[in-house]
């Protein structure tokens, strides 16, 4: 439900727990209604029902994003001839920024310029919001560049259709109350994982725009896979040979049970029957550990 007309010149609008409410504006602002500012509000009621983010700090700035996100996603949908990355701007003058979150003063990047430390405005829920509002704008158009942290950072493009669809599944089945940076990091990864698959384009993507932001690591890109040559079934005694399928420039380390083995390191590596003792086939520990040159 949405109430509009609210109090007199007032240039805000907000969801209470159970509905939203819309000022009218000044003299400046036009009446807080617009597409991008609406999706804002009725995201916070989905965000409610859902991960139910507390409203301060880390949890309360991603509360704030996710708000942004899908008002401006639903700015996308509805008006794709008008939509742009700014929130606000339809109202007379805009506030925050996707594409750009250091023209308002909020931070593009976790712990970088702008990053507010205050206890204000509930722990700068409105300002580090910034971090994940660029990490959406980095996923759904692409970037490259050098984040505030002197990180290096290479982003591809998956549309904003399908970064909606990830952070959407991250703030509806995965984040809770008391999420912070990392754990939105770390569940849209395997949102995207569980949208795209294991190591597609859209989980590379979403992880190399979490590096861009300050959040974890990058992720090279490359998929690997496993195959084996010889039979698979044979007497005691035997073996087969496992190749680790990836691109040039990969080095390799094979693990068993997660440690390295000593001097297994190619591509190849040719797994036995354990002498003498049970009939236990190492091949079914045997796990790839890939690591890419950067
Ligand atoms: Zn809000």
């Amino acid at each position: 439900m949405s109430y509009v007309h609210y109090s007199t010149n007032y240039v805000n609008a907000f969801w209470d727990g159970t509905r939203m409410t819309y000022g009218d504006g000044n003299a400046t602002y036009n009446p807080l209604t617009s597409l991008d500012i609406g999706g804002h509000e009725v995201t916070h009621g989905l965000t409610n029902f859902t991960a139910n983010l507390v409203y301060s700090y880390q949890s309360g700035a991603l509360n704030e994003s996710f708000s942004d996100i899908f008002g401006t996603a639903i700015e996308n949908y509805a008006s794709p001839a008008t939509f742009d990355w700014l929130i606000g701007e339809d109202i007379g003058a805009a506030f925050r920024s996707h594409s750009n979150p250091n023209a308002y003063g909020d931070p593009d990047c976790y712990l970088g310029t702008n990053w507010y430390t205050g206890t204000g405005d509930n722990g700068g829920v409105h300002t580090n919001s910034g971090v994940q509002n660029y990490w959406f704008y980095l996923l759904s158009v692409g970037g490259i560049g050098t984040n505030d942290l002197g990180n290096n950072y290479n982003v591809s493009a998956i549309g904003i259709n399908n970064a909606a669809a990830i952070a959407y599944r991250n703030l509806t089945v995965y984040l809770s109350q008391n999420s912070q940076y990392a754990d939105a990091r770390f569940y849209a990864i395997q949102a995207a994982t569980d949208l795209f698959g294991p190591c597609s384009p859209e989980v590379i993507a979403t992880t190399n725009a979490w590096y861009a932001v300050g959040v974890g690591s990058a992720q090279a890109g490359t998929a690997a896979s496993i195959s084996t040559s010889g039979a698979t079934t044979f007497c005691e005694g035997g073996n087969v040979t496992l190749t680790a399928n990836a691109i040039a420039g990969t080095t390799y380390q094979w693990n068993r049970n997660g440690s390295p083995i000593a001097g297994a390191t190619n591509s190849t590596y040719v797994a036995g029957q354990v002498a003498v003792t049970l009939a236990v086939l190492l091949l079914a520990v045997l796990l790839l550990h890939q690591t890419q040159h950067q």
